[in-house]
């Protein structure tokens, strides 16, 4: 069984989720589809969240009105029928009769928001469903809310997710296409929640991980994952093959085509991860699983709102047992350090979630000196071979970057990865220099 996601462009229109439907029945293989909100819907939502948290309900309507408006036209040019349009209908009014009950509901709160965020994965789904019914293809669509869970720290119930993904495929054998939502799941509460923003990735590794899926397919709007961002630097192009180390990197530093965490499920049960590009699905697109080529420089990514602290030991040299103790504030604080560089008596570290960096700074200081920390600085990460017996890769990177101020460096955590931290107003700056000075581009 394979698992195909599809994110939001691919299903933002009517006659994308056409092309899709001829995508997953091409062949006959059992397939499971893990399903993104439509694009801009996500967004959407969390803007009328925001009027609801201001108590603004007027507004909160008007905006819900506006994007119900969007989902009356889609649904009219979706479905072939009369019959299908009905049951269209039918879906985006329940999921609107609760989307505008939420106007009622006094103080507005995170539980709520996450309820209403869940909405664009619960209309996308339900509505592809419906469609791919009316085609006659034989369907069902599973509830993500009864399989996917995480627990008080975020992270999923692996175990729990496995044994109740099995338990609710066993009743569907029969069904070749089998639809599901991502993003969304259920906290140790028993409440809606969700992955985070990109989320439905993520949940199509873990289901691929919790059935030992033969491919997990992520299909998005570019052919597979490219050597720098396309957003940012003009003459960006696809890599072929990726390790799940180095795919796993490009996303934890910023690879906005696939989310941070997807690559572990995938890594841990060893199955395979292919990009795919809905508007050009014969391109051979990124295929991440074991096998790499063996250029020195592969590809760039880039990690924003980064926050560096800047830490020195009270007692000068020889003072064992002082990283020990920064360390064990940050596990207690559950804050991930992401880059790290040390002298002997000073080290610097930068942290992405700065909710606890308050505290964290108040314990360090009872057996340290900090400086002010360093606020929107960029982690920027170039992955790729560098075996430590080569000569002169720093040298390259550096020579790229010459002219661009570098705050740290971390160059030989691994044998492929090299990290550099820079203020977030040279990133630009840093990812078009780096696509110069590494890359052999050829002329477009
Ligand atoms: P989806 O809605 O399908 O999840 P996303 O917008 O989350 O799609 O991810 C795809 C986008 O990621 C691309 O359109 C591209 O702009 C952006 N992107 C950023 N970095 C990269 C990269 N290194 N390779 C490919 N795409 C990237
Ligand atoms: N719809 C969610 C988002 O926009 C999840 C996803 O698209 O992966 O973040
Ligand atoms: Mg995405």
């Amino acid at each position: 069984m394979q698992v195909w996601k599809f994110g939001g462009t691919s299903v933002g229109k009517p006659e994308r989720m056409h092309s899709i439907r001829n995508l997953i029945t091409a062949d006959n293989g059992q397939k499971i589809i893990v399903l993104s909100a439509l694009s801009g819907t996500t967004n959407a939502l969390l803007s009328i969240a925001e009027s609801l948290k201001a108590n603004q309900a007027d507004e909160a309507v008007e905006k819900m009105e506006h994007l119900k408006a969007h989902y009356d036209t889609f649904v009219r040019e979706l479905y072939k029928t009369s019959e299908g349009l009905a049951k269209g209908q039918q879906i985006i009014e329940n999921e609107f009769s609760f989307i505008r009950s939420l106007t009622r509901i006094r103080p507005f709160t995170l539980k709520q928001e996450k309820e209403l965020v869940a909405e664009g994965e619960l209309l996308s789904t339900q509505m592809f469903q419906a469609y791919l019914e009316e085609a006659g293809e034989a369907s069902i669509l599973l509830p993500a809310l009864e399989f996917m869970r995480i627990d008080a720290d975020g992270e999923p119930e692996l175990d729990f997710i496995e044994r109740k993904l099995r338990e609710m495929l066993r009743a569907h054998l029969d069904k070749k296409l089998i639809v599901t939502q991502g993003f969304i799941c259920r906290n140790p509460r028993g409440e809606v929640d969700n992955l985070k923003r990109g989320g439905s990735d993520y949940t199509a590794s873990l289901i691929g991980g919790a059935i030992r899926a033969d491919e997990i397919q992520i299909w998005t709007d570019i052919d597979g994952m490219h050597n720098n961002d396309p957003r940012i630097v003009k003459r960006t192009f696809p890599i072929r093959e990726l390790t799940f180390e180095e795919a796993a990197e490009l996303a934890y530093f910023g690879a906005k085509i696939l989310h941070p965490s997807t690559i572990t499920p995938a890594k841990l049960y060893g199955v395979p991860v292919r990009l795919k590009n809905t508007m050009d699905p014969d391109a051979p697109g990124t295929l991440i699983a074991t096998k790499t080529s063996d250029q020195v420089f592969k590809a760039v990514a880039a990690k924003d709102g980064i926050t560096a602290l800047y830490i020195h030991s009270l007692r000068m040299l020889n003072a064992y047992g002082f990283l020990r103790r920064i360390f064990e504030v940050f596990e207690k604080y559950k804050t991930p350090v992401d880059l790290i560089t040390t002298s002997e008596v000073s080290v610097s570290v930068t942290v992405d979630n700065t909710e606890n960096v308050p505290l964290i700074m108040n314990e360090l200081r009872t057996f340290c000196d900090l400086e002010e920390p360093d606020y929107d600085q960029t982690i920027i990460c170039i992955v790729g071979n560098f075996s430590a017996d080569n000569a002169g890769i720093a040298l390259q990177v550096l020579k790229a970057l010459e002219g661009i101020p570098i705050r740290m460096i971390s160059y030989g955590g691994t044998e492929h990865n090299i990290s550099l931290l820079v203020h977030g107003r040279y990133k630009a700056e840093a990812l078009n220099a780096l696509n110069e000075g590494l890359f052999a581009l050829k002329e477009a």
